[in-house]
């Protein structure tokens, strides 16, 4: 989509610490980051929000999960503990039409969440 901060740096046209890609799914830091990681993994395909999953979606949203998990275990982070967020549309905050995967960790969490 033309106008979308996520698909922009997916296309490269923004920059971003890339830390994973392959043909449907990337991941970058967070450029605000809330803990010592904070990637957020993406679908490279427009979707705004988990509103708009189809089934056809589910080996993608699969994907985004274990890639999320496989980069906790790089980071040493899969014992101890991380967390992984979708916010939806406005009461969860989401800021950026395009589904994003949360990956915080390297602090303890509170919850619930604010
Ligand atoms: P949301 O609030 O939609 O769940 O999360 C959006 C996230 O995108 C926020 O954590 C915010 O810091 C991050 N973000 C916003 N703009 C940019 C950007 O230009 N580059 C990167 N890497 N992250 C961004
Ligand atoms: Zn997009």
């Amino acid at each position: 989509m033309a106008d979308c901060l996520f698909c922009k740096i997916v296309r490269r046209e923004i920059p971003a610490t890339l830390v994973y890609e392959d043909e449907r799914v990337a991941a970058f830091n967070d450029i605000n980051p809330q803990a010592p990681t904070h990637v957020l993994v993406v679908p490279k395909r427009h979707i705004e929000t988990l509103n708009e999953l189809g089934t056809e979606d589910d080996r993608l949203i699969g994907e985004l999960v274990r890639r999320a998990a496989a980069i906790a275990g790089e980071r040493g982070l899969s014992a101890g503990g991380y967390r992984t967020v979708f916010n939806t549309n406005r009461d969860a905050g989401q800021t950026v039409l395009h589904i994003h995967l949360h990956l915080l960790g390297g602090r303890t969490m509170a919850w619930p969440p604010g």
